[in-house]
């Protein structure tokens, strides 16, 4: 059994090949920024007006001044700003010619032709060309992820073909004579198959591609089969179930078969120490415990760094600190436990009400997992811990 550091240190070591696309400007969000993206214009474009005013000289704002035109925002004034005149200017619309300041119409009386400026001098409501981009400024880096604001962005400097990663192709069997598809009803001694969902919902979360195989049996053909097809399809299989050390569990021996190089099956946490994972030519190997959260743990623990770092996304996931807000004890401490908690308004954290690895509606309501280190059986309310958020 090694410790999970040791483990994250050796995923850390693969890392699947990606190729970048080009996509239409909206279909890029959620996906990973392939390239860094430089503007091609200045933001502004030009000195624009950043309110709706009048615009004139600075030395002239306390006399009254002759409205010499307007300009509305999209139009360029046609004429020059001499002493003693102003253009009645729209928001969003060019600086005129001769003008060095803009007061408001909030701050203006108006009277046939002519204004007056009736404020305090603040500010010239000038946006400088320029003082938002600069051309040939990086806007967005590789890495990141697409979000509605940097698609505002993106359409600005006109990047209407985005570059991104492809998405990771993620294989997904589940294992077990006893699992049935949800939307059966399940016979005496079978169970629902909920890792399988879970999974291809975490892996489209983290912006790869899920390839659902299927339920094998407990048989080794069967699971060597589906194995087989998804190496020649994606860069990561994750197999659920039949890893643990009853009579049935034969997905390592499959993996050995199938050409897989197991590099560890056992890992110090909890849940989910038998994690396993192996190497083949073609593809990086997990197998994952059937119990559910141990499934859904290990994933978000090892997996989906790999996809994230597969598809060169900038790496945000780390554990966050809270305080506890009740004393935590176990008894056995030789395993990193993973515990469901939820937060509270100060922002503590408080353990949910766990049963383990199977207790699957622990998870829907809690904000994260709190990680209890090696060696530690008790911490104590107020104390420090770092929690996972998922
Ligand atoms: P195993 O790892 O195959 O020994 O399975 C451990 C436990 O997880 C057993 O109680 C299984 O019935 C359950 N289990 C295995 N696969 C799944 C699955 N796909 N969905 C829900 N539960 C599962
Ligand atoms: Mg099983």
């Amino acid at each position: 059994m090694i410790t999970y550091e040791e483990a994250i240190a050796i995923t850390e070591e693969y890392k699947p090949g990606c190729e970048i696309e080009y996509v239409p400007l909206i279909d890029s969000l959620g996906r990973f920024l392939a390239e860094d993206i430089k503007s091609d214009i200045d933001m502004p474009p030009f000195n624009k007006t950043a309110v709706d005013g009048y615009a004139c000289r600075r030395e002239d704002l306390f006399k009254e001044l002759v409205i010499n035109e307007v300009v509305p925002a999209g139009v360029t004034a046609k004429k020059r700003i001499e002493t003693g005149e102003c253009a009645k200017i729209m928001t969003g619309a060019a600086l005129p010619d001769g003008a060095d300041w803009i007061f408001m119409v909030e701050d203006a009386q108006e009277d046939n032709d002519r204004v007056k400026f009736t404020g305090k001098p603040g500010k010239n409501n000038i946006a400088k060309r320029g003082e938002d981009i600069e051309k040939g400024d990086t806007v967005l880096l590789a890495g990141k992820r697409i979000e509605p604001q940097d698609i505002a962005v993106l359409a600005t400097v006109g990047a209407v073909r985005v570059p991104v990663s492809k998405p990771l192709r993620v294989g997904i069997i589940s294992t077990g004579n006893e699992l049935v598809e949800p939307h059966n009803k399940p016979k005496p001694s079978h169970i629902r198959n909920s890792n399988a969902y879970q999974l291809i919902a975490q892996t489209m979360k983290a912006g790869a591609e899920a390839y659902y195989y299927g339920i094998a049996h407990d048989k080794e053909e069967e699971i060597f089969e589906m194995l087989k097809r998804a190496i020649s399809e994606c860069e990561i299989i994750l197999l659920t179930g039949g890893v643990s050390m009853g009579d049935f569990d034969m997905v390592p021996a499959v993996l050995q078969k199938a050409g897989v190089r197991i590099i560890f099956d056992r890992v110090a946490v909890q849940p989910g120490k038998p994690t396993t994972f192996g190497v083949h030519k073609d593809a990086l190997v997990f197998g994952l415990p059937g119990n559910p959260v141990s499934s859904f743990i290990q994933f978000e623990l090892f997996v989906k760094a790999m996809i994230h770092r597969a598809m060169g996304a900038i790496q945000s996931e780390s554990d966050r600190k809270h305080k506890l807000a009740k004393d935590y004890s176990r008894r056995r401490t030789r395993r990193m436990a993973w515990v469901p908690v939820n937060i509270n308004d100060d922002e503590s954290v408080t353990p949910v009400e766990y049963h383990g690895s199977a207790h699957i509606n622990a998870l829907p309501g809690a904000y994260g997992v709190m990680k209890i280190p090696v060696g530690v059986s008790e911490i104590k309310k107020g104390e420090i811990v770092d929690v996972r958020q998922i």
